[in-house]
């Protein structure tokens, strides 16, 4: 049995604790922090069954965090619902130890699906004292609102409500955003990124809209998001470490550091994951601070990797929670960032060499491992594969001379149509417009 674990805000003391549903319901912590657990438990790789799927590595890795919490005897419910799609771990044949750890076989095509699928299916299960329907809000440079999207699409008592920057989206992630119908509603407002964010936020922080209508958010620093992603870097380092006794590399395409922080949190549970590196677009406020510049979050500017145009990685604070010593923390890690120029060759050079296609934001990972491998380097690396590369075609096609298939799930939503509504970047607009 485990001690049930206790969560509270990376800036309060660890006395005002909350259990594991109420901080996934609440999402942020009252006093703007994110939620973290009292510690993070430690598990034995031989706890997992070496015949396990993806939804069983997944319940026995969470256990522990859910440990005397009333969503505790729903978790492999949660996890069978979460995760009924694969992350497969493929070697790369031109590449000896290398693999690719491909996260975007869900719904929508990225990532982003195993958090939000995850969080649907904890807060279908949550009690709401409430009858009126629940409205989620929803800010996305991208993928975050197809996936949130898709993962609560026809959920009764439940409005999804996305806002991403017109025009700063790729055709195909504007076409999934405003596809859904029924109870999802697309906003394509008239500003950036940040504006998106902005408006969710004072809208979330109006106690007057809040008391006419119910409001939640699903943004990426929910613990219900991030808890899910440790799962396929367990899943994967347990199968390379009972092939090969070692444990295996992992490059991240990074922007929020949500995907990473998960593989480092699963790092600190016992799993044998070895060195994590982070690949940056052109925002670059964690290679400048894991070069050794003070952090120094900035504005986002605009790159081929649009779902990594973050200058304030919001889990930041995590990370800093996790490891305390920050001279310890610069040397755990490495980050480094690349530009435009060098995502586009490195997909035309794949693509050409190899016969691999890769999205932009796996183009900054496969720049690091190419990095790497002509400095002779030969462990095993996995390259994280964040998304499809179908989903970018505009940027993908021409670089790699061919049309790209497109996956069935993705074709699916391409077929219905799509409708967005135009709104101007304030918040007046958004709480008018909800009201
Ligand atoms: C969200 C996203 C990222 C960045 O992930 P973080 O958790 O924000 O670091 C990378 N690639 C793709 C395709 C994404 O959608």
């Amino acid at each position: 049995m485990h001690e049930p674990l206790r969560y509270h805000s990376t800036r309060s003391s660890s006395t005002e604790t909350v259990p594991l549903s109420h901080a996934i319901a609440a999402g942020l912590a009252p006093d703007g922090g994110l939620y973290v657990p009292d510690h993070l438990p430690r598990l034995d790789p031989a706890a997992f069954d070496p015949h396990g799927t993806l939804a069983d590595t997944a319940t026995t890795l969470l256990t522990p965090f859910f440990a005397g919490d009333a969503l505790a005897e729903d978790l492999p419910a949660i996890c069978a619902e979460a995760f009924t799609f694969d992350a497969p771990l493929r070697p790369l044949p031109a590449h000896p130890h290398t693999l690719m750890l491909e996260l975007f076989h869900g719904p929508t095509s990225a990532f982003k699906d195993f958090g939000a699928r995850f969080l649907a299916a904890c807060l279908r299960r949550l009690p709401r004292a409430d009858t009126r329907p629940l409205t989620i809000l929803v800010a996305t440079s991208g993928d975050t609102g197809a996936a949130v999207a898709a993962a609560f699409h026809r959920q009764p008592n439940i409005r999804v409500v996305i806002l991403y920057p017109d025009g700063r989206v790729s055709p195909r992630q504007a076409h999934q955003l405003g596809c859904f119908g029924d109870n999802i509603t697309a906003l394509r407002v008239a500003g950036r990124f940040d504006d998106c964010q902005r408006m969710v936020k004072a809208a979330l922080n109006d106690a007057a809209l809040q008391a006419e209508i119910p409001l939640s958010s699903a943004n990426s620093i929910s613990l219900g998001r991030l808890l899910p992603q440790m799962s396929y870097y367990a899943h994967a380092a347990l199968r390379w470490w009972r092939e090969h006794g070692t444990p295996l590399n992992f490059i991240i395409p990074t922007g929020n550091l949500g995907n990473a922080m998960a593989c480092l949190w699963a790092r600190e549970m016992g799993l044998p994951i070895g060195e994590v590196r982070l690949a940056c677009n052109a925002n670059a406020t964690l290679p400048d601070y894991f070069a050794g510049a003070d952090y120094r979050p900035r504005e986002a500017v605009a790159t081929l990797a649009n779902a990594m145009d973050v200058g304030a990685p919001s889990n930041f604070e995590r990370l800093r929670w996790t490891f305390p010593d920050e001279s310890k923390l610069r040397h755990l890690l490495q980050a480094h960032s690349v530009d435009d120029a060098t995502i586009r060759r490195t997909i035309a050079t794949h693509a050409c060499d190899h016969g691999e296609v890769l999205c932009p934001h796996t183009a900054t990972a496969m720049h690091e491992l190419d990095r790497l491998r002509e400095a002779g380097d030969t462990s095993a690396w996995a390259v994280v594969a964040t998304a499809h590369p179908a989903k970018f075609e505009g940027v993908v096609e021409p670089l790699v001379g061919h049309p790209v298939a497109v996956p069935p799930p993705l074709a699916a939503l391409l077929e219905r149509t799509a409708h967005a509504t135009p709104l101007p970047a304030t918040a007046q607009a958004l709480v008018s417009w909800l009201r």
